[in-house]
């Protein structure tokens, strides 16, 4: 018996052979070659057809690839075979979903549909044949790579395959077919739940759920898919009660309970996706022609609107960062980092979880200690087996004698910031790195061309500057300082990608980019609970207008004594050279030793899990929109600042770096696009009124001008 778990006898309809077919087996198979997708029609008259898409590493179905399968289906139909197989060409997996490239600038909702129903029409066709039909999936099965998948009557996946439905994460819901052939194949709440939270699974719990029928190796799919056309599956299906969860009292009962849930992450006005899904579910599920018209419908509207066309441009923006890493052939196995401390503790831990080997360095090992023990914490929440568990931990080796520096291919510095101990690691470093690894800090503030001043080949050091908590903060700023090399540059930006960073390459100055942006922001929220507004007051302004946590509460999460030590550095800059007073709000509170998230309290009192206690948002005298006006300013401000002095490359980069390092509200688009986006003369008089009643931190930066030319 193989690995797979099934063939058994089959018992019921669905499971009894595939009828002979009228048609005979062609002796020579019959070969219509349409773009994209190979046929062969073996000697059982069973049909294998994959997918392997024309210049391209990854397949997604594209209107191109569509269209050729309904060529393929023509033939079909014509020359009906003894079963259909679908598989895919590509390494790398089945198909990565729809082709979002496509998705662009898609602005004419009625065109949308039409297209959408074309694309309904094929899978139905597909649904309709008068044989059996099976997808076997290996690797990714996202998107409308499952839609498709789901039209097959049997699924059967590799261990490796990982299949879902995150069209949410676009601002859209599945458009071809899959919000009504999965809560028919599954029971509702589960499918709607996947669809929802557009989380991926792996293939053992998509079976348990009833979304494969099979796993087993992909070196058995032949004899699988043999068996499954033509003695069928057990598929374990309970279409009855299936079909009871769409009755539409259980759908009334359900959604306004999906909608609650869904209310507590994200809000309709800025995410009207999931709502729209709920909605299409509560009112035509319980007709699967009904929910397919709906649908196509609803995701034309979702898809010209103006969450999901900057959802989009955020998809882009993150293939951009990935990008920049490709670009060179160096490889990296070996880490060596100095400082265990909060960062330096958390990169080496992040490194080794990441496969490389890394050698973890500090004054002494009840340093290291809490490292390790904050790393086998992170091991068992985020691979779970024990024995990727314990590899991972084997690859971080504790080494205080700095062994580790001579065989590392980078050398990160993550030591406490102080000038003359920064060099004095250095100086024992440099010679006895490897010639060619690359030398890394993580410094926030000191200027890389002072640290490189003690160092025989300057060209080496970049920055690497890593955001806390380093295993949940996606961006990682790469900082070119005036002596940084090229080679040095194109190192640090693949060995971000190596470690599944995103790196943003930025030009050293104070603050780099996203603590330069974020601390005025964070320094008008202080200014405003000066004034006398409540901190939850300021807090919900901030997250009514997208962002993950108001000002207050991430400061907080940073550490007061940090957000004040950065103030001071970005004091001149933040204010035009104008002076800059920390707020009281903010210094009372470290005098008191109230630093934030780990001491217990700051803005707010944090409960034993962490949670800050808010009472609940008075409505304080300012109105929201005035309090919105206040923080957001400052931040978009220097944004602008950050373009003109060419901080990154570009405005692209500016709204990346915000969106994946500050987590600025995605549906919006990024900081510099949502403000070509909007009045821009407006928000500049706005900017002078605020300065003169508020002070320099509310200065128009010169930047304006061009903006207001865009
Ligand atoms: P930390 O104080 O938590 O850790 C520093 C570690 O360095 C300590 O474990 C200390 O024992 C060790 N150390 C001191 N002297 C050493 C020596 N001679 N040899 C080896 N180890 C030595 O500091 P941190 O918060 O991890 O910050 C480290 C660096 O990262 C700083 O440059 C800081 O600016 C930067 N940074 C910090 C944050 C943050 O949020 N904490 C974020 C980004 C960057």
């Amino acid at each position: 018996m193989s690995a797979i778990d099934l063939p058994k006898e089959p018992k019921s309809k669905a499971k009894s052979p595939a009828k002979p077919d009228a048609t005979p087996a062609p002796k020579t198979p019959p070969v219509a070659v349409p773009r994209h997708w190979h046929s062969r029609r073996d000697g059982d008259n069973i049909h294998w057809l994959t997918l392997d898409k024309a210049d391209a590493t990854t397949n997604t179905l594209s209107q191109d690839v569509l269209a050729a399968f309904q060529t393929v289906l023509n033939e079909l139909e014509e020359n009906r075979p003894a079963g259909l197989v679908i598989q895919s060409g590509k390494a790398n997996g089945f198909i990565a979903g729809a082709d979002v490239g496509e998705f662009r600038s898609l602005t004419d909702a009625a065109e949308v549909e039409r297209l959408v129903l074309r694309g309904h029409s094929i899978l139905d066709r597909l649904e309709r044949l008068p044989f059996p039909t099976i997808a076997l999936i290996h690797g990714f099965c996202l998107g409308g790579g499952l839609e498709l998948a789901l039209a097959c009557r049997y699924r059967v996946a590799s261990e490796d395959a990982r299949l879902g439905l995150p069209e949410v994460r676009l601002g859209i819901h599945p458009g071809l077919g899959g919000t009504a052939r999965l809560t028919r194949l599954v029971p509702a709440p589960t499918a709607m739940g996947l669809m929802l939270t557009g989380r991926t699974l792996r293939a053992r719990a998509a079976k348990r759920m009833g979304i494969v029928d099979a796993v087993t190796q992909p070196r058995h799919f032949e004899r699988a898919a043999r068996w499954a056309l033509t003695k069928g599956l057990n598929t374990q299906r309970r279409p009855i009660a299936t079909a009871l969860l769409n009755l539409a009292p259980v759908r009334w009962a359900l959604a306004p309970v999906m909608k609650r849930q869904v209310a507590a992450k994200a809000r309709p006005e800025h995410y009207p996706a999931p709502y729209a899904l709920i909605n299409l579910w509560a009112r035509h599920g319980g007709s699967k022609q009904g929910m397919l018209r709906a649908e196509a419908r609803s995701i034309a509207r979702l898809i010209t609107g103006e969450t999901a066309q900057n959802l989009v441009r955020v998809f882009f923006l993150n293939e951009r960062l990935k990008s920049l890493g490709a670009d060179t052939d160096r490889e990296f196995r070996h880490v060596h980092v100095i400082g265990a401390g909060t960062m330096g503790g958390d990169i080496a831990a992040w490194c080794a979880m990441q496969g490389l080997r890394v050698t973890l360095q500090d004054r002494a090992p009840e340093f290291i200690a809490p490292a390790i023990g904050r790393a086998a914490k992170l091991y068992r929440r985020r691979l779970r087996e024990p024995h990727l568990v314990r590899a991972a931990l084997d690859r971080l080796i504790p080494d205080v004698a700095g062994h580790g520096v001579a065989r590392a291919d980078v050398v990160i510095e993550a030591v406490p910031e102080n000038l003359e101990l920064k060099h004095k690691i250095y100086r024992e470093a440099e010679s006895r790195m490897k010639p060619d690894a690359l030398l890394a800090t993580n410094t926030s503030s000191i200027p890389l061309e002072d640290l490189a001043k003690v160092l025989t080949e300057p060209a080496r050091l970049v920055g690497l500057h890593f955001f806390n908590p380093v295993a949940q903060m996606p961006l990682l700023e790469v900082v070119e300082g005036k002596d940084s090399g090229a080679d040095a540059m194109a190192a640090g930006l693949a060995f971000a990608r190596r470690i599944d960073k995103l790196p943003l390459p930025v030009q050293s100055a104070p603050g780099f980019l996203v603590n330069r942006v974020l601390t005025p922001y964070l320094m008008a929220a202080v200014q405003l609970l000066d004034e006398g507004h409540a901190p939850a007051a300021i807090d919900a302004a901030a997250e009514r207008f997208g962002m993950p946590m108001g000002p207050l509460e991430l400061a907080d999460a940073v550490g007061l004594d940090i957000c004040l030590h950065v103030g001071e550095i970005l004091a001149d800059t933040m204010t035009g050279g104008a002076g800059w007073q920390p707020p009281k709000g903010l210094t009372r509170l470290i005098e008191q030793g109230h630093l934030g998230r780990k001491s217990g309290q700051g803005f707010y009192r944090y409960d034993k899990k962490g949670k800050p206690v808010k009472p609940k948002a008075d409505a304080s005298a300012a109105t929201p929109g005035e309090l919105q006006d206040r923080l957001l300013l400052p931040l978009l401000n220097t944004c602008v600042a950050c373009w003109r002095e060419k901080l990154v490359d570009g405005a692209d980069l500016i709204d990346a770096g915000l969106i994946f390092g500050a987590g600025f509200a995605p549906f919006r688009g990024g900081p510099i696009h949502y403000l070509k986006a909007s009045d821009t003369r407006a928000m500049r008089a706005k900017l002078e009124a605020f300065a003169t009643q508020h002070g320099a931190l509310y200065t128009p930066d010169a930047g304006w001008e061009s903006l207001l030319h865009v």
